[in-house]
């Protein structure tokens, strides 16, 4: 059993950690209060190889594997959350499903421009009435010809603002359930697609959070992803393997409230001697530490399994579960460490507790992480 990583995943962790500090970290701050994020930095994100990390070299990406990612991932969460969602959505929940499941016209038409940044990609399977109970979803494609036409509602779709291409999941018959329900692959540009209302978040502001409206949108039958009622399973995969990169951005932010909680520590006086030398303080700090590294090495659990070609729902879960809860835990007692300074914007350990939050919610609630490990565990539900 080796714990350490490779000489070639610590150089990696060195490139994509200089590209978030010269590039990303310095103007999280900014992304955050402008709530716009840089196209032009997320193509460099592209050039750079981090939008394409796992899917191979005959595609456009970088061809890595998934413990490179993860490493990615953290470094981007500790940078900005914003830009850590643009390297996940174009990773776990574009490139991923159309590398997996797609045909070879499929991932030579759109893997490259989306590894390389060119175009950006999305996710859409959240309706207004069917969130956590995915398998609810309305929106109906019913087949024309050559053609399905799409039309529904979608919600809560990151990067939805500026994608132009997203996956799209619809139900090709009636029947309720998961059995219905199809995959597809929407370009911004077909008449009938558009963006709907922009949500206003309590962070995460450079990553656009939107309405997808499906207006009769003609989508060729050649851009149905995988097979007619299988779309299910691709979202369900899709979200399994993301779940590993949610998990090692949350570790990021994490890593980043720890790093300012103890420079603060130590930095900071009361009582004429460093906040650093209470115990109640080292209580937070050693608190902070384990969770970190349990975080941390759930992650890499995970990003091993899968890479073994082992089962890892339960084990991404897992990650996803401990990382988030531990990124929101970290940002809440590097506020304590802070005191009243914590509460303030100008310090970003209240940027970084707002922005943690979140990684509880998206690409599956804390509590259904906890169903998915129980069910593993009890083969029951
Ligand atoms: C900023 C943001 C970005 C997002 N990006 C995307 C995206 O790109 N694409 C996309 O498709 N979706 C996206 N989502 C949607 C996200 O995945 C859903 O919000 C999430 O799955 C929860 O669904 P819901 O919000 O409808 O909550 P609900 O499902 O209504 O859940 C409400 C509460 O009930 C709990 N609950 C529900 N069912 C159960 C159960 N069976 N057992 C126990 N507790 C339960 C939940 O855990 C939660 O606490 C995004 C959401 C946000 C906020």
């Amino acid at each position: 059993m080796d714990f350490a990583l490779s000489e070639e995943h610590q150089s990696i962790r060195q490139v994509a950690r200089e590209f978030v500090d010269k590039k990303v970290l310095p103007r999280a701050d900014e992304f955050d209060r402008t709530g716009k994020m840089d196209l032009n930095l997320a193509r460099e994100m592209g050039e750079a190889g981090f939008l394409g990390v796992i899917i191979p070299e005959e595609y456009g990406g970088t061809g890595l594997d998934t413990i490179a990612y993860a490493v990615i991932s953290e470094e981007f969460g500790r940078g900005c959350a914003s830009h850590a969602t643009i390297v996940g959505a174009h990773n776990s929940l574009f490139g991923y499903p159309v590398l997996t499941f797609g045909t070879e016209e499929q991932k030579k038409k759109y893997l490259p421009p989306i590894c390389s940044g060119e175009k950006f990609g999305a996710f859409s399977l959240s309706e207004p009435s069917a969130g956590s109970d995915a398998a609810g979803i309305q929106a109906m494609a019913e087949k024309d010809g050559d053609d399905y036409i799409l039309h529904g509602n979608k919600i809560f779709v990151t990067n939805g603002a500026f994608a132009d291409y997203i996956i799209v999941m619809a139900r090709t018959d009636k029947r309720p359930g998961p059995r219905s329900i199809s995959a597809f692959i929407v370009e911004k540009d077909m008449p009938g697609f558009s963006i709907g209302h922009i949500e206003e978040k309590m962070g995460f502001h450079a990553s656009p959070t939107t309405e997808i409206i499906l207006d009769d949108v003609r989508v060729p039958v050649e851009n149905v992803l995988y097979k007619k009622g299988l779309g299910f399973k691709v979202a369900m995969e899709s979200l399994n393997s993301g779940r590993i990169s949610v998990g090692a951005s949350a570790l990021g932010m994490a890593v980043r409230a720890f790093e300012l909680a103890v420079k603060y520590a130590k930095e900071r006086k009361q009582f004429g001697q460093p906040i650093a030398s209470f115990q109640m303080v080292q209580s937070h700090i050693a608190d902070m530490h384990c969770r970190i590294e349990a975080a941390r090495w759930l992650v890499y659990n995970a990003c091993w399994r899968k890479d073994n070609g082992l089962d890892y729902v339960a084990d991404a879960a897992t990650a996803k579960l401990v990382g988030s809860e531990t990124a929101t835990f970290a940002a809440h007692r590097a506020i304590q460490i802070l005191g009243g300074y914590g509460y303030l914007r100008e310090y970003e350990v209240e940027r970084l507790y707002r922005e943690a939050r979140l990684t509880e919610l998206f690409e599956g609630t804390s509590e259904i992480q906890r169903l998915v490990i129980a069910r593993h565990i009890t083969k029951h539900g």
